[in-house]
Order: C-alpha cells, then structure tokens, then sequence
C-alpha cells in the first residue's frame, strides 16, 4: 500500500516542487485542482480533465451528502468510482457551503445547522459528521470542518472563529480513521491578523496533520492583503508537509502564492469563466464575447496545444459563444483547465531550474502587456476584456 507522503524535490527562495504521494496516484506539486462540485467538472468528461494534465479534483461534500447522498454513494464504490476518476480527489468539509448556501443557519460550538437549499430539510453538520461523510465518499483527502471568517472581521471576531474551528479540527482529528494513503488536513484560519494566523497554525501543528491548508482568504480582501497573510502565515507552517491555499486563484495569484511556499490550489475560476466567455492565456485573460474576435481567424491562445486551440479560430468560439452553444462552454474550459495546468507545469519546471523569480517576472510583464497590444493594431482597445473577479459563488460550484 501506498503511504501518504510528500517529497519535496526542489526549492528555490520560499517556493517547492514535488510530489505528493496518495493510495489513488501522485500529485505534482504546485498542483491546480480542477473543482467537480456535483461529481463532474462542468463540460468535461473526465478522460478530458486528466489529458489537461490535472493529478487530483476537488469534490464539494455539501452538495454530494444531499444529492445524489454520501451513503448512495459508498454503495456505489464511492467518489471516484461514481464519477469514473481514475485519481486522488480531495474533498471540502462541506460547512463553507452549509453557511453561504442554505437558509436559516446557525452556527454554535456544536456545529453547523441547516435547511437544505434543495428540499428544505433541516440537517446538522459536526466535526464528526463532515469526517464520515467524507469517509463515505472515499475521498483521498479530507478536509477537516472550519469556519471560513468572514470578512471584514474584527481581530476579536476572528480570534473567536479561529479558536472555534481549532476545536473543530481537534474533534475533527479524533474522528478521521486513518487508512494507508489517505490523508486529513487541518485548515489555519485567523483572518488578516498575524498572531491569529501564528496561534491557528501552532495548535493544528501540535494535532500533526497530513496538510495545512490555509482558509478564509479570497473572500474580498484583494491580491495584496492575500500575499501578505500568507507571507505571515507560511513561515509557521510544518516545511516538509503539502500546503494548501483553498479558492484561489487568478492566474497571478497562484504565482504569488507559489513564491510564499503554496503547493495545493483550487478554484471554479477557469471553468466557470470557460462557460461565460472569458479564456485565460499567455497574454492575459480574454473575453472571446468581445466583437473584436467575430473576424479573428487565429487560434484563441498561439501557445497553448488543447483541442479548443488546435483548428478552430477566435471567430468561431465567439460565435458558438454568441450562440449559446454547449460546444463553446466545452472548448473554453478545455483550454482554460490547460492553461492552468500548463502554467503549474512551468512554475515546477522553473522552481527546479531555480529560475522562479525570472518566470514571475515575465508572467507579470506579459500579463501586463495584453492581449489587445499583441494584435498589432487591431481596433476595439475599449473593450472590457478583464476577466471575471475570483470571489466564490458557491451557489453554482465549478
Ligand atoms: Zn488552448
């Protein structure tokens, strides 16, 4: 049997590649996770998914444990045999989406409780039972049930809500049977607050998870203030542990993040952007909506090798676009979840060369420089092609 494990191979300043060892297959680190809310990525098959390169998925325990249910799914050989995914799946504790989606919640030392948003139910979720259901889905890796702190929060709020979810993680830990290959990780709260952050980290440290991950960010506080909790935060994170900074991000963030010592990320960023228009390429984000494309017969993104970009032009992809046309939600988030893995494929291959700096750089200055400007005096430099905000709606999931 596989051990849960995790290698570091290279490092360069705060940033590591490496692998993650799972009972489902490695993971190379800096990984992306491709988000599968309802047990699909959205408009993909998964066969499509792995070929974009992705190691391991993201699979949302609140919307499973309701429809089709955790325990249907144990009987159905679990997550990855009901959705055919031949890799590791990580998947949430359930109560982010407990606490943004459903009606009438509370929350109280207990755990959460809720009306389902689907049948009106009334459920409760703990510590315990986020574990089982988790168990039930046979995720690779489970995530322990935290508060996301809301933001803004004050320091006294946020110290309240770390300290909740430190107990939570305690219980969390006593509950979770280990299994060779499978891991549990603890999530490190605190808000924008340094001590909280250092407090949140040193308790789930002394609870030696497999993974830290770091909770509460990507919800308003902007690029800046990210990178700056997580310039606090990952210094009194475990070094030889995976880290895992949930919901982000942007393109540009996951290089930041990186550069402080990330190795884990997920978003719905690139395949919800895939079905509302929006591509991310090698020079910045598009909007393939914009009416500059209708005439453009060039490939969306030069650089990039993925189905949607071998053969067809922008022209094409702005009308199935236009159109309303399944094929075009397909074609974006093929090349947008390529895109992501291409871009993580090269921070590992420039960590390895030491060379991480050099490639933010160029990233920044490419990014900076445009899509519109790399056209040579195509018109239209007025349209709005900034891509779509990172904040979660965890009401459509990915
Ligand atoms: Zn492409």
């Amino acid at each position: 049997m596989t051990r849960f494990g995790f290698e570091i191979a290279a490092r360069d300043g705060a940033a590591r590649c490496g692998r993650l060892s799972t009972a489902h297959g490695p993971v190379l680190t800096p990984a992306f996770m491709p988000v599968g809310t309802q047990a699909t990525v959205k408009a993909m098959t998964p066969d499509a998914v792995r070929e974009t390169g992705a190691d391991i998925i993201l699979g949302n325990t609140y919307h499973l444990m309701q429809r089709p249910g955790a325990e249907r799914i144990a009987r159905l050989g679990g997550l990855r045999r009901f959705m055919r995914w031949p890799g590791p799946i990580l998947t949430d504790s359930g109560g982010y989406q407990a606490m943004s989606l459903s009606e009438l919640r509370t929350l109280d030392e207990t755990g959460i409780t809720f009306r389902s948003h689907l049948d009106g139910s009334r459920q409760h979720l703990t510590p315990e039972r986020a574990i089982g259901v988790q168990h039930l889905l046979d995720s690779t890796i489970t995530m322990v049930l935290d508060e996301c702190t809301p933001f803004p929060a004050t320091e006294e709020q946020a110290a309240r809500s770390m300290r909740l979810s430190l107990a939570w993680a305690k219980r969390s830990r006593g509950a979770f049977r280990p299994r060779a290959g499978y891991g549990l990780f603890g999530i490190v709260q605190g808000g924008v607050y340094p001590e909280l952050r250092a407090e949140s980290a040193a308790g789930l440290k002394a609870l030696d998870f497999d993974g830290y991950a770091v909770g509460g960010l990507a919800v308003g506080e902007g690029q800046a203030a990210m990178l700056e909790v997580l310039d606090v935060t990952a210094p009194h994170l475990p070094a030889e542990r995976p880290r895992y900074l949930m919901g982000v991000g942007k393109p540009g963030d996951l290089v930041g993040a990186v550069q402080r010592g990330i190795d884990m990320f997920d978003c719905v960023l690139p395949t919800r952007s895939g079905r509302t228009g929006q591509a991310f390429t090698h020079r910045g984000a598009i909007n393939i909506r914009n009416a500059r494309h209708a005439d453009d017969p060039r490939a969306l993104d030069p650089e990039c090798r993925c189905m949607a970009c071998r053969g067809f032009s922008r022209a094409y992809l702005h009308h199935l676009v236009k159109a309303k046309e399944i094929l075009g939600a397909i074609l974006l988030t093929t090349h947008n979840l390529h895109y992501y893995q291409d871009l993580m494929a090269a921070m590992r291959e420039a960590i390895a060369a030491g060379r991480l700096a050099a490639f933010a750089a160029e990233f920044a200055a490419r990014e900076a420089g445009g899509d519109i400007a790399a056209l040579a005096g195509a018109a239209a430099a007025d349209e709005d092609d900034s891509a779509t905000e990172a904040a979660p709606n965890p009401a459509n999931g990915g």
